[in-house]
Order: structure tokens, then C-alpha cells, then sequence
């Protein structure tokens, strides 16, 4: 039997379809392997969102040939869109296949001899839509409900490499998930680039496709994977308040909490409107956790922005903070900007809020302390333990047991 090993280097989104890409391998009666081991086929599946997510793509392939001089790379994902040329004279590159070739990405690398090398589109022209859900692992299921974003944040090169706001119907969105049920998983996370902009190419609304998925028999649990907060609306969270399968737990970028900073980076809102958010969630939901996403170093930023953001975040204490230090992308509006900072300032805002994330996130763990809280354990064993989350996003370990496995178990945290 042929083998094919996928890697994916990027964001849930990725992981999503790169599992499509696995199923539609074993329809075509190849074995699916780990990247570890000997395969005919290599898939990558790249990240470009920073500078560094485009240097670890370009060695995990370069390591790859070494390691395997006579299998196929190929090589797909945001990077794949915007640096084609560069990817496609890299030793062992078989073919490089952009965002409108992903539902030809497993014909083209079973092709004995493929007409070209470079499948590649300007993105201006990709309204198409290619459908994908994870079923690797055993608890927890990654459903992608939307693609690309009209948002045009100036840091951010994902609607270069990913297209206009774009969504499959309602419909076939629940049509996956009942796949998903089958397929034993009891909790979904719903993955889009810009998520809550679901609706925007079918006329139907994200509050829509959230109450159908609720029906879905078999799905117990909902994570939002992340959502604009000009797009949590207070209806969505209302409804949410009064009982729902969607979890308390948020991931909400927030990115600056400078306003100054925000509006040069094209965000929808300012941090009043952001706090207010914040607040009524928190008066609707009890023990939410939010997951807050920040840029530091956004040119122009000094040393008061910086502080000012800081302190923002400190006011409205999330459970975790993802940091993010800027990074210049080729052709966005930002990397033309004046007062670029330096990297090393950069990585000291980093510590700074990493030190600042680990205070909240201890105090979240210890605010929630001896609540019963019901978690679904994975099945994953480590040293005799295994683990699984809380609606609310908390860890938990405890000894190893299988009959657990896949289980939603109420547990004093
Ligand atoms: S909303 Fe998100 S994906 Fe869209 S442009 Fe802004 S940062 Fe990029």
C-alpha cells in the first residue's frame, strides 16, 4: 500500500483540512502515516502569518528531503498562495498548490506525471470553497464554517493568502456535523478565519448556524474557536445565557489596547466598546473563560501604548493572553509604516505580558477552585495520567482510567 504523511505547520483552520486531505488519501486507497516515518508522499501544509511561520515551513521541507530524497513534497497551505515561486525551487518539491486547488490537492499528487508544478491563482480571483473537518484524535472535532476575511486589518496577510469573506450553506454545515457525531466525537470547535463573518456569501446569519448545530444529535459540547468581538453580538451571548451546548469559553482578538494603536490597525471597535463586551459577558455567563489575542510592537507603538495596553488588560483580566509580536508581511499596509520597533523591545513586551498571563491565568485556575465543573477526557495517556477540559476551558488531570476516555465526567475542580 502507498503511504501518505501530512504535517500542518498552521492554525486549527489548517488542521481541519489537512484531516480532509487524509480522508480523501484513504479514498484513494493510500495509508496515512506519521511525518516521522518513511512515506511516498509528503503533504505540508504551511503557515505564513509571520515571518517565522514561513522560515519553519521552508526547513521542515528542507529536513524532509533529506531525510527522504526520493518521496513527493507537496507543499500547500497560506504559504503556498503567497510565495509559490520560492517554494517550488525547493529540492523535493513535487508541486505547490495554492488556496483555489485544495479539492485537486490529492489527484495532483497521485498524478504520475503532472503538467505543471505551480497550482497557484491570484486570490483575487478564489471565490471557491473547499468544505473540511477534522476526525483525527477521539474527543474533539474541528468544523470549518467559514473561509477568508474582508476585514483587511493592516498587520495581517491572511486575505491575501485566503480570500474574501466566504461560507458554505447552513445546510452543509450540519451535514458535516452529523458526520462528526457518527464518528463518535461528542465536542466541536467551530474554526473560520474570521468566524462570526459566517453568512456573508449565504444570506444566513452566524446566530442561525449556531442554533442548528445545537440540534445536531450526538454533539454534547461547542467552543467558538475565535470571533470578532464586533461580532459576538449581545443576542448571540443572550441566547447563550439561557442554556445552550456553546461553551463559556471565548477567544476574542483584541490586539491593542492602545486606541491610537487600534485604529491604525484597522480594528472595528475601541476599548471602551471592547470592555463593555468583556463586562457583558461576564454579567450573562458565569465563570467565563476568555482567551485574548494581543500584538506588541505594531509600528508605532512606544513605550506608553505599550503600557497603556498592559494595563487594559490587567482591568479586564482574561483567563490567557496569546502575544503575538509583530511581524512585517510583504504587501500589507503596516510594513510601510514608520516607527518600526526594534526586535529586542519587542521581546520585552513579550515577557512582560507573558508574566502578566501567567498572574491571570493562575488566578482564573484559583477562582474556579472546588467548583464542580463537567470535563471531557481525552484519550491521551501520559505517565499514568490522562486529562480533558472543562466547559470553561480548565485542565484537568487525573489517573489514567479507559472506561473514561470520551467521557463528560462532573468533577470537583
Ligand atoms: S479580522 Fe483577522 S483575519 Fe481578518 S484581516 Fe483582521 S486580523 Fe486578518
Amino acid at each position: 500500500m502507498k503511504t501518505v504523511a501530512i504535517e500542518t505547520l498552521g492554525c486549527k483552520l489548517s488542521f481541519a483540512e489537512s484531516s480532509t486531505y487524509a480522508r480523501e488519501f484513504e479514498a484513494a486507497g493510500y495509508g496515512i502515516v506519521p511525518c516521522s516515518e518513511p512515506a511516498d508522499i509528503y503533504v505540508v501544509n504551511t503557515c505564513s502569518v509571520t515571518a517565522h511561520a514561513d522560515k519553519k515551513g521552508r526547513n521542515f521541507i528542507a529536513r524532509l528531503h533529506r531525510r527522504a530524497p526520493e518521496a513527493r513534497i507537496i507543499v500547500t497551505g497560506c504559504q503556498a498562495q503567497l510565495k509559490a515561486a520560492q517554494l517550488a525551487a525547493l529540492d523535493g518539491v513535487w508541486a505547490v498548490v495554492g488556496s483555489q486547488y485544495k479539492a485537486d490537492l490529492v489527484k495532483i499528487a497521485t498524478a504520475s506525471a503532472p503538467d505543471r508544478r505551480v497550482f497557484v491563482e491570484p486570490i483575487a480571483s478564489s471565490h471557491n470553497y473547499f468544505p473540511a473537518h477534522s476526525t483525527t484524535g477521539r474527543t474533539r472535532a474541528f468544523l470549518k464554517v467559514q473561509d477568508g476575511c474582508d476585514y483587511h486589518c493592516t498587520y495581517c496577510t491572511v486575505p491575501l493568502a485566503r480570500g474574501d469573506s466566504r461560507n458554505p450553506s447552513i445546510a452543509s454545515v450540519v451535514e458535516q456535523a452529523r458526520d462528526i457525531a457518527a464518528a463518535g466525537f461528542k465536542e466541536v470547535v467551530i474554526t473560520g478565519v474570521n468566524t462570526g463573518d459566517f453568512g456573508k456569501s449565504t444570506g444566513e446569519s452566524f446566530f442561525d448556524l449556531l442554533k442548528a448545530l445545537c440540534e445536531v444529535e450526538g454533539i454534547e459540547r461547542y467552543r467558538i474557536s475565535s470571533i470578532e468581538p464586533n461580532l459576538l453580538t449581545d443576542e448571540i451571548v443572550d441566547w447563550i445565557a439561557g442554556g445552550t451546548k456553546i461553551l463559556p469559553h471565548f477567544h476574542i482578538p483584541l490586539q491593542s489596547g492602545c486606541d491610537r494603536i487600534l485604529a491604525a490597525m484597522h480594528r472595528r471597535y475601541n476599548t471602551d466598546f471592547f470592555r463593555r463586551k468583556i463586562e457583558y459577558v461576564r454579567s450573562r455567563i458565569d465563570n467565563v473563560f476568555f482567551g485574548i489575542d494581543v500584538i506588541v510592537g505594531f509600528p508605532g507603538e512606544s513605550d506608553a501604548d505599550f503600557e497603556t495596553t498592559r494595563r487594559f488588560l490587567e482591568e479586564i483580566r482574561p483567563a490567557f493572553i496569546h502575544i503575538f509580536p509583530y511581524s512585517r508581511r510583504a504587501d500589507t499596509p503596516a510594513a510601510q509604516m514608520s516607527g518600526q520597533v526594534a526586535e529586542n523591545v519587542k521581546a520585552a513586551r513579550v515577557q512582560a505580558l507573558e508574566a502578566l498571563c501567567d498572574r491571570l491565568h493562575a488566578e482564573f485556575y484559583a477562582a474556579n477552585r472546588g467548583r464542580r465543573e463537567q470535563v471531557l477526557f481525552e484519550s491521551t495517556e501520559k505517565n499514568g495520567k490522562m486529562f480533558g477540559y472543562s466547559r470553561n476551558y480548565i485542565r484537568v488531570e487525573r489517573d489514567y482510567d479507559p472506561a473514561l476516555v470520551g467521557q463528560i465526567v462532573e468533577v470537583e475542580l
